[in-house]
């Protein structure tokens, strides 16, 4: 979230406009704040929670939900140093589903454990879920851009509330009718493995809001007061979810439900999210009131100026007024051209190290650019120049492969019939390149795909679960050469199981998942020992390092909830996988997807790669659909809009890896900027 969260608690009411005031001060229904970037939504729906806090509303009756991870952590960072917030509840959307979810799943053929898969979980499944049908005699490709497809698919399905006809029946995909029957094939291994996908913790918790009353009511009366943030990015599940909560009263007559967005700033929907749930939000809740913010806060005059020339071009949008505060500084924009992408970086990380020499705070500064990918040059450029920063949008601790690897082995200790945990854990490691450059073999198990589901349907057959069904390998019909390696695997984990069972800690079961004989921690100790490539050395002692960084996060999540689980562990490295950001602990400044700047500010902003096929995507460009030209635009918007004095974009004419010459974006043109 925004750095105004800071002192956002405690914002005096005389810091408020009274516009911003009459949101503070609305008291009970629905209530949707209708306003452009840097209005202060953020700010002032924050300045609510404290108002609502000093009129004695108990702080476990108010539920947050916030768009993204670090935009959860960082409020409640803020807010919790409030003896008053303590108990607040403040989340993301499937965070709150999948915690909601655990006492219900039952209702759905699951077990307290269920294990959550993400996209690249659902892959593997839908690999295996193609492969029972012979569907892998494509070029390998084709066959992965078709597993895709499926995985999107069916996510989209889901978060439009869809069931397998209403796929099969509107599906725009070509192959939507075998998409519609692999899903319910997907259902089955989902529901087998005892797991479920990111949506459904979803429409899950709707469906278990909408069937149980009792259920539904218990939540109402907790939940008195709803505030939303990031409204126009909720997708048709999400709205469901918030009409169960609220009603269609908005948690009326004493209580309240606040959502604040903005449809130029909407970006989510290639994942499903329904930009009319803002625009409908009326319709839905009949007495909502609606408040504009008009003034914006943030942005330099020349900022704003070219920002909202550029998204007038939109037409799938509701006009809106925004104008600068009184006393905006002039600011600048300006456009900068480059050979390539080389020079760009260069040019940009110099002109850092002048900021920062002449004292610029490098929190205050950030780069952005609509995919990481082009940022590189850059990272390496500030790399050398001894700039620290900070990025976001792409790999984290958790998404790393080798954490993954691990995640697995204790995924599958939690949830013993989760299939995909199974063949990840013994397939691991699953990046063997540290090994080839090493010329040494990497030391997996020789368990092929076949033998893998092999296993899991003797599991499913015979009603045990995987482990047990390792530890039986020697009466299974699969490979000799298996047999040995998956018994050693079964009994190892099963003894870790066992003391799981017998309530050992999160600290100690997370450090023997890791420390099992032939397990992760021993695999890369190994590789450690044979080789002596300077290169392979350090990515490896980056891989234990990234080990020990998953106990230290199982010891800290341990200690920091009284009712700590491993199963809860694992949600958490799912569902909320945060890069943790304390205030004041860090001071980098911030290199950015667009995506992952969605609500943040900086004085000086970079708007790096703005070409064609970059900003508007190439897939934008391919698909020739004005409706995803003109959320590119709006990611032109949001990039722009996240700079309070200077906003440089900027143009390469050659990028590495890609000999054609760029085109400026057609964006630069209708902001005013060529
Ligand atoms: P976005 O749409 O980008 O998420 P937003 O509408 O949530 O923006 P905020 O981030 O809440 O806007 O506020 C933008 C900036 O304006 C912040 O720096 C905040 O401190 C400042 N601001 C907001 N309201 C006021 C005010 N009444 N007086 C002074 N500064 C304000
Ligand atoms: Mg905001």
């Amino acid at each position: 979230m925004t750095a105004v969260l800071a002192a956002a608690a405690a914002v005096p009411a005389a810091e408020l406009s009274s516009e911003q005031r009459a949101v503070v001060d609305h008291r009970v229904g629905a209530l949707l704040v209708f306003a452009g970037p840097g209005s202060g939504k953020t700010r002032t729906l924050t300045a609510r929670i404290a108002a609502l806090l000093r009129d004695g509303v108990r702080a476990q009756e108010i539920l947050a939900l916030t768009f993204t991870v670090r935009a959860t952590e960082e409020m409640r960072v803020r807010l919790v140093g409030q003896d008053a917030a303590y108990g607040l509840t403040v989340s993301t959307f499937h965070g709150l589903c999948a915690r909601m979810l655990r006492s219900h799943a039952t209702r759905f053929g699951r077990s307290v454990e269920y294990s959550i898969y993400d996209s690249s979980d659902l892959r593997r499944l839908v690999a295996d879920v193609l492969a029972d049908r012979e569907y892998d005699s494509e070029p390998a490709e084709l066959a992965r851009g078709f597993e895709a497809d499926v995985v999107n698919e069916i996510a989209k399905a889901k978060s439009a509330l869809w069931t397998t006809e209403d796929l099969r029946a509107r599906s725009a995909h070509p192959e939507g009718e075998l998409i519609a029957d692999l899903w319910q094939l997907v259902e089955q291994e989902l529901r087998a493995s005892n797991a479920f996908d990111f949506q459904d913790l979803l429409t899950n918790t709707v469906d278990v809001l909408t069937a149980c009353p009792d259920v539904r009511d218990r939540y109402r009366r907790r939940w008195r007061h709803i505030l939303v943030d990031e409204f126009q990015d909720t997708d048709r599940a999400q709205f469901a979810l918030l009409l169960r909560l609220a009603g269609a009263t908005g948690c009326g007559p004493d209580g309240s439900l606040m959502v604040v967005g903005d449809d130029d700033q909407a970006v989510y929907g290639w994942r499903g999210a329904a930009v009319s749930n803002l625009l409908e939000f009326d319709r839905s809740f009949p007495s909502a009131r609606t408040l504009m913010l008009r003034r914006n806060y943030r942005c330099s005059r020349r900022v704003l100026a070219a920002a909202m020339q550029c998204i007038r071009h939109n037409e799938q949008r509701e006009p809106k007024a925004l104008i600068a505060r009184s006393g905006a500084p002039e600011g600048t924009v300006s456009l900068r051209r480059f050979d390539n992408d080389h020079a760009e970086a260069a040019a940009i990380a110099r002109d850092i190290v002048e900021h920062r020499d002449r004292g610029v705070d490098p929190r205050e500064i950030t780069v952005l650019c609509r995919t990481l990918r082009y940022t590189r040059a850059l990272q390496q450029a500030l790399t050398a120049r001894g700039i620290a920063h900070r990025v976001i949008g792409g790999h984290s601790l958790w998404e790393r492969v080798e954490v993954q690897d691990a995640l697995s082995v204790i995924a599958l200790v939690c949830n013993p019939h989760d299939e995909v945990a199974f063949g990840r854990a013994i397939g691991a490691p699953t990046d063997r390149e540290q090994f080839r450059a090493a010329q040494i073999k990497a030391p997996t198990r020789g368990v092929g795909n076949v033998t893998k589901r092999r296993v899991a349907k003797y599991a499913q057959a015979a009603g045990i679960d995987i482990l047990r069904a390792c530890s039986a390998a020697d009466t299974l019909d699969i490979r000799k050469a298996a047999r040995e390696p998956l018994r050693v695997f079964g009994k190892a984990l099963s003894a870790i199981r066992q003391e799981l069972v017998d309530g050992r800690g999160i600290d100690h079961l997370v450090t023997r998942a890791l420390t099992f004989e032939g397990g992760p921690v021993s695999v890369y100790e190994h590789l450690l020992q044979s080789t002596d490539d300077a290169a392979v050395l350090k990515d490896t002692q980056r891989v234990l390092e990234d080990l020990r960084s998953l106990v230290r996060a199982a010891r800290t999540y341990e200690t920091e909830h009284a009712d700590a689980t491993l199963v809860g562990f694992l949600e958490e490295s799912r569902v909320e996988p945060a890069q943790v950001i304390h205030p004041g602990e860090d001071d980098r400044m911030t290199v950015s997807t667009i995506h992952g700047a969605k609500g943040t500010e900086a004085e000086i902003v970079y708007v790096l790669g703005c070409e064609e096929r970059v900003l508007p995507s190439g897939y934008a460009i391919d698909e020739n659909d004005p409706r995803r030209i003109e959320e590119e635009r709006r990611l032109m918007y949001i990039a722009l809009t996240r700079a309070k004095t200077q906003a440089t974009v900027t143009v390469a004419g050659e990028r590495i890896g890609d000999q054609r010459p760029r085109r400026p974006s057609r964006f630069l043109a209708e902001a005013g900027l060529l």
